[in-house]
């Protein structure tokens, strides 16, 4: 099995080498990262630059790009065979609800996923990478039975959206398959004074969790266990679309 292992945080990252070196007992790995941290640049597509990739000491590729970029680079041109799965992660803080959209780590899976490959997102809830290694250790026995399966019958392309918390133990984690739950409107922009005295400002944190009930992925992180979404990506609001239709042809009552 060849694996393409991406993610947001850049090349760099901690969560990288984890998964990368996870990935590496399950088949052969390619690498191909962000130069930098492209983290909530979503599913953006560098398309008025061009782009250079090299390769770390440790093998790695790296794009000076977004993580779009680099699987769609890898896909299409830089890898010399096609890879059977794309995982990317593991990120530094969660990637629920809401979060889902602005994730480069979601959207670097995304990207295999769209162009027919099974992939998976990994995320750790909480920043700094704490109990990094038992959390790769997790994200190695969610791998596991996707790998067995793969391995007896090449499976339709899926997206699963993985978070991990902190205190997960990879022999004995419990998962949970969930939806997304929502978050609240993200806080104000922070307005400073650069020294140049011209106004400036940071986007804000993101909100808290706001729809987060049982069968969320906020709630099952908050009971401690890994929350495993599966994901599409038709935007469609399919029950709208009656009501919609319905509008169109007249009665805009
Ligand atoms: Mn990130």
């Amino acid at each position: 099995m060849r694996i393409l292992v991406a993610n947001d945080d850049g090349y760099l990252a901690p969560g990288l080498a984890a998964l990368v070196e996870v990935c590496r007992g399950f088949g052969e790995v390619d690498v191909v990262a962000p130069e930098q941290n492209a983290s909530g640049t979503s599913n953006s597509l560098s398309l008025h630059r061009p782009l250079s990739v090299h390769r770390s000491a440790q093998g790695f590729q790296y794009i000076n790009g977004t993580p779009s970029d680099c699987v769609h680079l890898a896909l299409n041109g830089v890898l010399a065979q096609r890879p059977d799965l794309v995982v990317s992660g593991i990120n530094n803080g969660a990637n629920m609800g809401d979060d889902t959209l602005y994730s480069g780590t979601v959207a670097a899976a995304m990207e295999g996923y769209l162009f027919g490959i099974p992939a998976v997102a990994f995320s750790l809830t909480e920043k700094g990478w704490p109990d990094l290694e038992e959390v790769a250790g997790v994200a190695r026995e969610v791998l596991r039975p996707l790998v067995a399966s793969w391995a007896q019958a090449r499976p339709a392309p899926y997206l699963l959206n993985v978070n991990i918390p902190p205190s997960a133990r990879a022999a004995s984690f419990r998962t949970e398959v969930t939806r997304l739950g929502r978050r609240h409107a993200s806080e104000p922009v922070v307005r400073q004074i650069s020294p140049r005295g011209e106004p400036i400002y940071w986007i804000g944190p993101a909100g808290e969790a706001h729809v987060a009930g049982e069968g969320t992925d906020f709630h099952a992180v908050e009971q401690g266990r890994v929350s495993i979404t599966p994901l599409q990506v038709d935007l469609t609001d399919h029950e709208g679309l009656p009501a919609w239709r319905a509008r169109w042809s007249g009665s805009w009552a």
